[in-house]
């Protein structure tokens, strides 16, 4: 199929950009990369009257240090992160991660706002971001907000973003030095979304201990306190996250979790 008719505006500032989404109201909707929103419109499951491009826009583009936490843009690529060509607060696992996004083609254009605000329960940044506690911020008619990652996404394709905000940006803690991480998703095959994420992240220096049962068809599940997590934790954590015990998807869960844990701390 082939996507509705629609009016096209590529606005050249952020603030037109949000005057045109409050004015669009329901009709109006963003594009940024679009390797989500493209294929939604072929098969007609949106049929926006106005879509605003907003991939070009400088200050969605920003990378900045805000001291204890570096600034990413929404317009960020994939690809920019896999290749370094932004600055990375947690020494490799933003890069790490990009990597296993999709394919080349996708990173190239996908952004890490467009990821954020589609929240597919499966998508990397969704879940890399509530592991790490970052902020996402908003900005709409009112103003800037700023959104706690592990609390943005409601459900499946739910966000708490209002339908006049756009995401300007992700704020990043800095990890230190003594910082460990570990990441692990499972995937069909390379490319493809992921079936389990598993993740973990330990910084003494921040007083950080995090751990994340990710894709579960949901928000992401989040262990905040997760400085004695052993294996026993691990599986009640994912038996909270929603899975029965004994059933694959527990398995593939509890697993992910596993490696993730033991990556970051090297065992
Ligand atoms: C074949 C294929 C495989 C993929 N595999 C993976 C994978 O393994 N892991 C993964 O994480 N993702 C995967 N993706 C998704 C990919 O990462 C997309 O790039 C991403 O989900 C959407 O980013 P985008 O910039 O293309 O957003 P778009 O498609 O342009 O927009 C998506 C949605 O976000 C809204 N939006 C965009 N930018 C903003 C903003 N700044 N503020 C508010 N709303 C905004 C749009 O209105 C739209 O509703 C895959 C995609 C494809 C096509």
């Amino acid at each position: 199929m082939k996507a509705p008719r629609f009016a096209y505006e590529k606005p050249q500032s952020l603030d037109a950009a949000i005057r045109l989404l409050a004015d669009g109201g329901d009709g109006a909707k963003l594009i940024a990369g679009g390797q989500s929103l493209g294929p939604i419109l072929n098969f007609r499951l949106a049929q926006p009257e106005l879509l605003i491009d907003i991939r070009t826009l400088p200050e969605l583009r920003t990378v900045r240090d805000e001291g204890d936490a570096v600034f990413l843009g929404a317009g960020t690529t994939h690809a920019a992160i896999e290749d370094g060509r932004v600055c990375d607060p947690t020494r490799g696992l933003l890069s790490a991660v990009a990597r296993t996004i999709a394919y080349r083609a996708v990173r190239n254009r996908g952004t890490l706002g467009g990821s954020l605000a589609h929240a597919d329960p499966a998508a990397d940044w969704v879940n890399l971001m509530a592991l790490l506690d970052a902020e996402i911020v908003a900005r709409g008619p009112s103003g800037e907000r700023r959104l706690h990652a592990a609390a943005f996404v409601r459900g499946p394709l739910t966000t708490d973003l209002a339908a006049d905000e756009i995401i300007t940006g992700v704020s990043v803690r800095k990890l230190s030095g003594r910082a460990r991480w570990g990441q692990y998703k499972f995937n069909r095959k390379p490319g493809e979304f992921a079936e389990a994420i598993g993740g973990f992240v330990h910084d003494p220096e921040l007083g950080m201990a995090r751990a994340l049962v990710g894709a579960i068809g949901d928000a992401p599940y989040v262990v905040a306190d997760a400085m004695r997590l052993d294996e026993p934790a691990m599986h009640d954590a994912v038996s909270r996250a929603g899975f029965a015990d004994g059933t694959y998807e527990h398995q593939i869960h509890f697993a992910a979790l596993k490696r993730a844990t033991a990556q970051a701390r090297g065992a």
